[in-house]
């Protein structure tokens, strides 16, 4: 598969490594992986669909780094997508489900490590006076809307577009903003039915959330929302966005939901809650994580108000189970994990995040690319637009198309992105200086591809 742009793009610098464009045996990988698999991949964004050429499939990490199956090492800016914040191989995690793996591997009972995460996870967190375990965010956000229309014995949510909560089928529904519009199936295979009582809005509008409770008084179950949203790239909520959903949904007797899956326990110790609610007095109903408190394992959480989860089955009538909920490695994982996240970690994190970003903003500038940097802690991205990124709509202006010389470009240089510019760019405790001179080193020629490339529609006219 050619892209001229990252050939060009690969001009050798001191210390830079430049790869080669073909990566034969990740293309072998992926072609046997095509045939048993859809697509080639278990999680489609991985498929470097968005930005074209063969995905890496990778064979170890450490630290900052993934090698992949041609031998090839890249700064990984990805951390599989949030959960690794103290880097890859944590020998603290690593210790950690050694012993638990010894001890055997899932038990169907309840185990002192399920007590001790949700201990953990309870201190951290005030508003969290409860936590029921599971094993993906999917399954978080599916249950917490679940617990949240039985408790109230509303059926209608409130989701935002561009924020994106697992492929929970009521949650799928991204398209159709408008006030109390209801969404279409954004998918085959989602029913209207599933769908119809989700009311799609436009990001920090609250205008629009007011208008919604107004048509459907004492109707709405909860708001769903990204804590602060970093699936449509990184879009901090405005000041004041958060809380007005949980004054409006206390108002009406509507729970509100912040979906912390990607936030929680990696931008403070507390989360966003730590950033935001709780300097400013207020706390969500409901509150979903995963990601960095399962250490890489799949572990998973929700949890909020006594009052409301004692709605759970077998405390309450809400049905809600797991055969590996609560799995002793995953726990394990986690806990390893959460107990090494300390101020110092973040504190590190925070800086790694604001040297990068910087770095990439000085190197889009050099080049005189427009672009925005947006940062939510030390979540950021970079959005190819002159203006700051607030919805989903404005994230969906910028000029996407530069994003993939320069996501080449850094790839044949050895820095893993995300494929995709609708994403946030994660880091760990682990990156180093080596590895943030690597990535400064390869940004010039990544800049010069975004500023070379050209819009592929106009080609078309
Ligand atoms: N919620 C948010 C905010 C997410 O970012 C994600 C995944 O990226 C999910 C939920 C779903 O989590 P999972 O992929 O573990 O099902």
């Amino acid at each position: 598969m050619s892209n001229p742009e990252s050939r060009s793009a690969g001009t050798a610098q001191a210390g830079v490594p430049s790869y080669p464009y073909e990566a034969p045996q990740s293309q072998s990988l992926f072609d046997r992986a095509s045939v048993v698999t859809p697509g080639g991949v278990n999680s489609p964004v991985r498929a470097f669909r968005a930005v074209g050429g063969t995905p890496r499939f990778m064979v170890s990490g450490t630290g900052p780094y993934l090698t992949d199956a041609d031998g090839r090492e890249y700064v990984d800016l990805v951390c599989s997508w949030g959960p690794m914040i103290l880097g890859h191989a944590h020998p603290a995690v690593v210790d950690a489900v050694r012993q638990a793996v010894g001890l055997g591997t899932s038990f169907g009972t309840p185990g002192q490590g399920e007590v001790e995460l949700a201990e953990e996870i309870t201190a951290r967190v005030a508003p969290v006076e409860q936590v029921r375990l599971v094993s993906s965010g999917t399954e978080a956000t599916m249950s917490a809307i679940r617990l949240a229309r039985g408790f109230t014995g509303r059926a209608k949510i409130v989701k935002f577009a561009g924020c994106y909560h697992g492929h929970v089928d009521a949650l799928l529904a991204a398209a159709g903003s408008g006030v109390a519009t209801f969404a279409l199936p954004d998918t085959p295979g989602v029913t209207g039915a599933q769908a119809g009582d989700t009311i799609v809005l436009p990001y920090n509008d609250l205008d629009a959330v007011r208008a919604a409770f107004a048509a459907h008084p004492g109707e709405i179950a909860c708001v769903i929302t990204e804590a602060s949203p970093g699936n449509m790239g990184v879009v901090p909520p405005l000041p004041g966005f958060n809380r007005g959903l949980a004054e409006l949904c206390r108002a009406d007797g509507a729970l509100f939901v912040s979906d912390e899956v990607m936030t929680g326990f990696r931008v403070s110790k507390a989360g966003w809650y730590g950033l935001e609610a709780a300097h400013e007095g207020w706390a969500p109903d409901l509150l979903t994580f995963g990601k960095v408190m399962g250490g890489g394992f799949p572990a998973a959480a929700f949890g909020g108000r006594a009052d409301v989860m004692a709605h759970l089955a077998p405390a309450g009538p809400v049905y809600q189970a797991g055969t590996l909920s609560g799995n002793p490695i995953a726990t394990a994982a986690g806990l390893a994990q959460l107990r090494h996240c300390t101020d110092e970690v973040y504190a590190t994190v925070d800086r790694v995040a604001g040297e990068i970003s910087s770095l990439v903003g000085d190197a889009l500038a050099k080049e005189g690319v427009a672009h925005r940097l947006q940062r939510a802690g030390n979540m950021f991205s970079v959005f190819f637009t002159a203006e700051q990124v607030t919805n989903y709509d404005e994230a969906r202006r910028q000029q996407a198309y530069r994003f993939n010389g320069f996501f080449h470009s850094m790839l044949s240089q050895g820095v893993y992105l995300p494929p995709s510019a609708f994403e946030s760019w994660f880091v760990s405790a682990a990156h180093d200086e080596r590895a943030i001179e690597r990535i400064a080193a390869a940004l010039p020629a990544a800049a010069r591809a975004a500023a070379e490339a050209t819009d592929p529609s106009e080609g078309a006219k």
